[in-house]
C-alpha cells in the first residue's frame, strides 16, 4: 500500500492498516467475459479483492508487498461446480450408512470433500442437497473454520412421497414413516409453500426439487414425473419471495419439461430431454446442468457386482450413458449450459473431468470454462463479484500448467489456488 506508507514516520503508523499486496504474474491470464487468453499480465490483490490488473510482468511496490511467481502458467478465476453433494462420496456401504451415521459422522467426513473440492480449483460450488449439514459446512468455511469453497446450498431437496429425494424410500415399512414438508416431502400445494419456508428457516441459499425419479434411490423409476404442475408453480412462487432460485433434478422428459414451464431455472442432467423440451428451455431461458462425469461414473459402478441395490443397477445402465449424448444435442441446439457434475456420485476432487467431456462432445473450451466461471456467477446472483479476474472481484484465482484452451486437460491438475486472497495451494 504505497500510498499509506507516505503516512508513516518511522514506525509510527498508528491507524494505518498494515496491508500489503500481493502481485500475481501471470504468464496467460483468461478474461472470461471476453472468451480471451492475455499474456503477461500482473494480478495485484489486495485483502480479498482483486485491486488492479496489470500490463505485463509489475514488481511489487514496497518491501512490504509479497510476489506470487506464476509466469509459466495459465491463471484463470476460480471454478464454479453447480451440482456437488457435499455430504458423501460414493462407496458400495453408502446405503447402509445412512443408518449407521450419525450427524457429526456426516459432518467431519465433508470437511475433507470441501477442502479436495477447493484444491481442486473449485472455489465456489453449489450444493444441491443432503440431510443439511451442508448448511452447517458453508457456515463453518464461511467463519474460516475450515477450508473449502464458498457453499451456495440447498439443505435438503424436495420431492413427493416415494420420490427421488424422500429420504425413507426402500425402507421396511416401519421405518418408512410418513416424513412432510419440514423433511422436504410435499403431496400439494401447502405442502409446496412449506417446504419452501422450511429451508429458508433452516438457512438454505436455493431450492432444489426432483422432478422425476432417479437413478440412485431405492424406487423403481428413474424417470416419471413426480411433481404436478401446481405443486412446482407453488414451490418457484414461494422461493421467489424468499429470493432463492430453484433446480430441478430431471431425467424423464414429461417431468422436465413441466420443471420447465413451472419456472425453475436450472435442469440437472436432462437425459432424457427432447428436442420440443429443449426449445421449451431456451424460450423460458433455462439452464442445462449436464453432470457427464456421473452419467459415466454410474455406468461403471452398475457393472461392479453388489456395488449398488439391484434396483437400480438398470436405471444406472439405462440413464448413466446417455447424458453425454444428451449435452451434445442441448448445446448444439443453443439450449444455456452451466457447468456441473454431480460431484459425491464419483470422487470429489475430480471435478474438473467434465471439462473434458464437454468439450468431447462438441463444446469449445473457452464455452466449457466460460460455463464454469461467469455463466454460475450469473445464475447464482454474483456477477460483480465471481466468474470473472477483474477490479473489485473477489480474488479467487487458480493457476494450471498449460493453456487449457489448448489442451483442457490441464484443469485436471491445478497447480495453484487461492481463494479470498488466501493461497490454498501453490505447487
Ligand atoms: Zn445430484
Amino acid at each position: 500500500m504505497k500510498k499509506l506508507l507516505l503516512f508513516c514516520i518511522g514506525i509510527a503508523c498508528s491507524g494505518v492498516i498494515n496491508a500489503q499486496d500481493i502481485y500475481i504474474q501471470s504468464g496467460k491470464l483468461i478474461d472470461t467475459k471476453n472468451g480471451k487468453v492475455l499474456n503477461e499480465k500482473t494480478i495485484i490483490v489486495s485483502g480479498n479483492t482483486i485491486k488492479s490488473i496489470e500490463n505485463g510482468f509489475v514488481a511489487p511496490a514496497t518491501e512490504a508487498d509479497s510476489l506470487i511467481d506464476l509466469r509459466t502458467m495459465t491463471v484463470l478465476p476460480g471454478l464454479t461446480d453447480m451440482h456437488v453433494h457435499l455430504e458423501g462420496q460414493s462407496n458400495p456401504t453408502e446405503y447402509l450408512e445412512e443408518f449407521t451415521s450419525n450427524e457429526p459422522d456426516v459432518a467431519f467426513r465433508s470437511v475433507g470433500f470441501a477442502k479436495s473440492t477447493l484444491l481442486a480449483g473449485f472455489t465456489t460450488v453449489r450444493d444441491l442437497g443432503g440431510s443439511g449439514v451442508n448448511i452447517a459446512l458453508r457456515n463453518a468455511i464461511n467463519k474460516k473454520e475450515i477450508s473449502g469453497p464458498r457453499i451456495f446450498t440447498a439443505g435438503k431437496s424436495l420431492a413427493s412421497t416415494g420420490g427421488h429425494a424422500d429420504p425413507t424410500n426402500g425402507r421396511s415399512r416401519d421405518l418408512m414413516g410418513d416424513p412432510g414438508p419440514k423433511e422436504g416431502v410435499v403431496n400439494n400445494v401447502d405442502d409446496a409453500r412449506k417446504a419452501v419456508r422450511q429451508r429458508y428457516k433452516n438457512g438454505a441459499d436455493l431450492i432444489k426439487i426432483t422432478a422425476t425419479g432417479g437413478v440412485l434411490s431405492v424406487a423403481k423409476s428413474s424417470s416419471n414425473p413426480q411433481f404436478t404442475l401446481e405443486e412446482i408453480k407453488a414451490i418457484t412462487e414461494t422461493a421467489k419471495d424468499y429470493g432463492f432460485h430453484v433446480a430441478a433434478h430431471a431425467h424423464g422428459d414429461d417431468g422436465m419439461q413441466r420443471a420447465v414451464k413451472g419456472g425453475v431455472l436450472t435442469i440437472e442432467h436432462g437425459t432424457l430431454m427432447s428436442e420440443e423440451t429443449m426449445e421449451v428451455m431456451k424460450q423460458y431461458k433455462a439452464y442445462l446442468v449436464p453432470t457427464i462425469t456421473a452419467g459415466k461414473e454410474v455406468t461403471e459402478n452398475a457393472k461392479i457386482k453388489n456395488y449398488y441395490p439391484a434396483i437400480v443397477v438398470p436405471k444406472a445402465l439405462e440413464i448413466g450413458p446417455k447424458i453425454q449424448n444428451t449435452f451434445s444435442k442441448a448445446y448444439k441446439k443453443g439450449v444455456m449450459i452451466a457447468f456441473g457434475t454431480d460431484a459425491g456420485v464419483y470422487p470429489h476432487g475430480e471435478n474438473a473431468k467434465e471439462f473434458s467431456y464437454m468439450v468431447e462432445a462438441g463444446m469449445p473450451a473457452m464455452e466449457a470454462i466460460q460455463s464454469a466461471t461467469i455463466t454460475p456467477a450469473k445464475i447464482l446472483n454474483v456477477e460483480n463479484s465471481s466468474g470473472q479476474l477483474a477490479p473489485g472481484f473477489h480474488a479467487d484465482i487458480i493457476a494450471v500448467q498449460e493453456d487449457p484452451t489448448q489442451n483442457i486437460k490441464t484443469l485436471e491438475n491445478v497447480r495453484f489456488v487461492m481463494k479470498d486472497g488466501k493461497t490454498y495451494k501453490n505447487l
